[in-house]
């Protein structure tokens, strides 16, 4: 689940890490009088869940309060990578002598959460990540004894010369790793870690993305869910009950078990198609899954064909047959549908689907590159 960064910079401070002040504001009038309040120059930052604001227009500099409502009426108008601005954080603007960036995720690879820190911070880490990788650092950190703090001095020594400054953005980095695990992250992020002009350092960006793991067992990270910043699809998906993933492709799929729609998604690139999603519609078989799946799908206007690929083992596939049934009543899908299906009650399904027309294969093979080539058909 991704968090907002006036959230996320919540999360840092109550862990102890330096963060200005500030306060989040959802209409052009409340930044006026957080401005105001604040007093001086403040910045007013984009909230949502999209990096890369900067560049967007999404961060930007306000000498007075007046100045401040007049800039958050055009960010607020603002879609930032198909992401619309809902809310705006402004925060007292910092002199920035120099950014570093220090970030730990979770990796996969080494099984472990990996620190990764650069003295080149700011707006463009992903360039510095492609042309001079020599400028980022890694470290892996065992879980079992957590960020040991000569690793955190080490770490801070590739970012600061100045000892005072090593000390504090260890400290930081501590602190980071400490709030990393508290709140079952699986990113966490300080791009930049800027150094003041009186030398101080201080997060003056945050993000932080939590393992939906760990949210569904901790309500008060629950809380922290905006689903007005979440893809419209996924949020859905979930209160539907249905795991659904996005992906880029045009080939729709519907399938039961997490495994199978694995391999279903293999086998659509297999024969040279794309997925438009992964989608698991669970293994009980209620037809209302079936019409919010179908929903979801044809949200999408790049999906060109659908594939249902349902095994039935506890699912009944006479349930699934009914749920499309229902969901075509309900709703102009626009695009071929390709239905592959086998195990209980396969007979039945088979008759329910005649009935209205539609026919379905017992093949998957088949099934797939019937799919496949609709899409061809079709573009
Ligand atoms: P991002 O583009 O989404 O990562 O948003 P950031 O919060 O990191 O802001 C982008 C850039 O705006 C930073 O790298 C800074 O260069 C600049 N910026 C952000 N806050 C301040 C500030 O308080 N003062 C100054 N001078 N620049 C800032
Ligand atoms: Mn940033």
């Amino acid at each position: 689940m991704n968090i907002h960064e006036y959230q996320a910079r919540a999360l840092l401070k109550a862990e102890g890490i330096p963060v200005p002040d500030g306060d989040v504001a959802e209409t052009p009038a409340e930044v006026k009088a957080i401005a105001a309040r604040l007093g001086g120059t403040v910045v007013v930052k984009a909230q949502v869940h999209a990096g890369g604001r900067g560049k967007a227009g999404g961060v930007r500099l306000a000498k007075t309060p007046e100045e401040a409502e007049h800039v958050a009426t055009s960010i607020l108008a603002l879609t930032i990578k198909g992401l619309p601005v809902r809310k705006v954080l402004v925060v007292p603007a910092a002199e920035i002598a120099g950014e570093a960036y220090a970030g730990l995720i979770m990796d996969r690879e080494t099984q472990r959460p990996v620190f990764m820190v650069s003295p080149a911070g700011g707006v463009d880490i992903e360039e510095v990540a492609a042309t001079t990788p020599e400028k980022i650092f890694r470290l892996a950190v065992d879980p079992r004894y957590g960020l040991l703090p000569h690793q955190a001095m080490g770490l801070a020594f590739r970012l600061y010369h100045d000892l005072k400054q090593v000390r504090a953005a260890a400290s930081i980095l501590e602190r980071l790793y400490r709030a990393f695990v508290r709140h079952g992250a699986s990113l966490a992020e300080i791009n930049p870690l800027a150094t003041t002009g009186d030398g101080t350092i201080v997060a003056l960006d945050a993000k932080m993305v939590l393992d939906d793991n760990e949210v569904e067992r901790r309500p008060d990270l629950a809380q922290l869910r905006d689903p007005s910043a979440e893809d419209p699809s996924e949020v859905l998906a979930r209160e539907s009950g249905l795991s659904f993933i996005k992906l880029e492709g045009n080939v729709g799929c519907v399938v039961n078990g997490a495994g199978l729609a694995m391999a279903t998604m293999d086998l659509v690139k297999y024969y040279g198609g794309e997925p438009a999603n992964f989608l698991d519609i669970g293994g009980s078989s209620n037809p209302e899954k079936v019409v919010n799946a179908l929903r979801i799908i044809t949200r999408d206007a790049k999906v060109k064909a659908i594939l249902f690929n349902i095994f039935g083992g506890i699912t009944r596939t006479d349930d699934v047959a009914n749920g499309i049934v229902t969901a075509l009543d309900q709703i102009d899908v626009g695009v071929p549908i390709v239905i592959r299906l086998t195990g209980t009650n396969e007979a039945e399904a088979i008759q329910i689907l005649e009935g209205v027309g539609m026919t379905a294969l017992n093949d998957m093979d088949e099934a797939v590159q019937q799919v496949v080539h609709r899409v061809g058909e079709a573009a």
